[in-house]
C-alpha cells in the first residue's frame, strides 16, 4: 500500500450533534501527525461532484460546540451505482486523496464498505448517528445528545400531561432500534416505552394496559420508538381509540428537534477521542474498520461487523423500566 499523505473527511446520511467535534478532531490530529486534509462537502455526493477543500486547523476552529455538521450532508442515490463509485474514485486520485474517514450511520458505512472493497482503498469509519444503533461501539457520537434532548422535551410534556390527567405517546427517533425511546423513558422518569426490539415478541401495548397505570397517578406518558414495527405513536394512540376508549390519548412526534443542539460534554469527548483514534488507526496500517468504544476502551471494528449485526438492547433495563413505573 503507498503511503498515505493526504486525507480526505466527509459526514453522510443522517446529521448527528458532535460531528463537528468529529471533523474538528480528525482535521486536528491528522494535520497533527503530518497529514494534509481536505473537506468533502455533502457526503459521497460532494465526493462525485467534485466539492472538496484543503483543511487547516483554522477550518475547524470554533465549531465543537455546534451542532450539525460544517460539511453538510446529504444522501446520495448516485453512490450506490457502480457508476457513481467510479466517478467518486476519480475524484480522489484527482485531488490525491490517499485515505477516507467517513462520519455517519448504517448506511453510510455500508457504501463506505462497497467502495473500500471495489476500489481496494483505505476507509476508516466513524460512528454518526443518534439512533445508537451500530454494533461494535456502546455509543454513536450524537447519540447522548439527542437523549438528552428527549428528557428536557419529556420533562416539559409531563407538565401538562400532570395538569390534564391524559395519556401520552411521545414518538421518539431511533430508526428500527429503542435506545432513545428505552433509556429517554428512564431518564424522564415516563411510565413505559415500546421499542422495535421486543415488538414481535410481545404486545406491548396490551400488556400496558393490562398493567394499569399506576393507580396513584393521573398521568402517564409512553415513549415509542417511531418505527413502523412499533406501530408509531400516531398507530399505537388509534388502537387505544379503538380497544381502550376509557383513556384520553395524546400524541407528540418529536421529529428533527431530536437532531439538532449543541453535544454534551460526553458526545464532544466521544468524537473527540474517536477522531483521533481514525488517524491512529490508518497510523497503524487499519482500513475498512469503524472506530469503536468498548467499555471506554476504543476499539475497531470491521465494517461487515458494524453494519450487519443488530445491537442487542440491554434487557435489564426494560425490567428496571418496569419497576421504577409501579
Ligand atoms: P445513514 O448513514 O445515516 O444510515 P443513509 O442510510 O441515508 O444514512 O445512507 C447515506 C448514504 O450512504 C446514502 O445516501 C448512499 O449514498 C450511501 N449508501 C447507503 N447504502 C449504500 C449501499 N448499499 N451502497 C452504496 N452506498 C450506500
Amino acid at each position: 500500500m503507498a503511503a498515505i499523505k493526504t486525507i480526505g473527511i466527509l459526514t453522510s446520511g443522517g446529521d448527528a450533534p458532535g460531528m463537528n467535534a468529529a471533523i474538528r478532531s480528525v482535521t486536528r490530529s491528522a494535520i497533527f501527525s503530518g497529514f494534509n486534509v481536505k473537506g468533502i462537502y455533502r457526503g459521497y455526493k460532494g465526493l462525485i461532484d467534485n466539492d472538496i477543500v484543503e483543511f487547516k486547523t483554522q477550518n475547524v476552529s470554533n465549531i465543537i460546540q455546534q451542532g450539525g455538521t460544517i460539511l453538510k450532508t446529504a444522501r446520495c442515490k448516485e453512490f450506490t451505482t457502480v457508476e457513481g463509485r467510479q466517478r467518486a474514485y476519480e475524484v480522489i486520485k484527482q485531488q490525491g486523496i490517499d485515505a477516507l474517514v467517513v462520519i455517519g450511520g448504517d448506511g453510510s458505512l455500508t457504501g463506505a464498505r462497497q467502495f473500500a472493497s471495489e476500489f481496494d482503498f483505505p476507509i476508516i469509519g466513524l460512528p454518526g448517528t443518534i439512533d445508537n444503533d451500530l454494533f461494535g461501539t456502546d455509543h454513536t457520537i450524537g447519540y447522548d445528545t439527542a437523549l438528552n434532548t428527549i428528557m428536557w422535551c419529556v420533562d416539559r410534556i409531563r407538565d401538562t400531561a400532570t395538569s390534564h390527567e391524559r395519556l401520552f405517546f411521545i414518538e421518539v427517533m431511533g430508526r428500527n432500534a429503542g435506545f432513545l425511546a428505552l433509556n429517554g423513558a428512564i431518564a424522564s422518569g415516563a411510565e413505559a416505552a415500546i421499542i422495535p426490539e421486543i415488538s414481535t415478541e410481545v404486545d406491548q401495548l396490551a400488556e400496558l394496559i393490562q398493567n394499569g397505570f399506576r393507580k396513584s397517578k393521573n398521568s402517564s406518558i409512553v415513549l415509542v420508538a417511531e418505527s413502523p414495527i412499533t406501530g408509531g405513536a400516531m398507530g399505537l394512540a388509534e388502537r387505544v381509540r379503538k380497544e381502550y376508549p376509557e383513556y384520553d390519548v395524546r400524541v407528540t412526534i418529536l421529529g428533527h428537534l431530536q437532531r439538532g443542539g449543541s453535544p454534551t460534554a460526553q458526545d464532544r469527548i466521544l468524537a473527540s477521542r474517536m477522531g483521533a483514534a481514525a488517524v491512529d488507526a490508518l497510523l497503524e496500517g487499519q482500513r475498512n474498520v469503524m472506530i469503536g468504544d468498548d467499555d471506554e476502551q476504543i476499539v475497531y471494528v470491521p465494517f461487515s461487523k458494524a453494519i450487519k449485526n443488530e445491537k442487542p438492547i440491554d434487557r435489564g433495563l426494560l425490567e428496571t423500566l418496569r419497576r421504577l413505573s409501579i
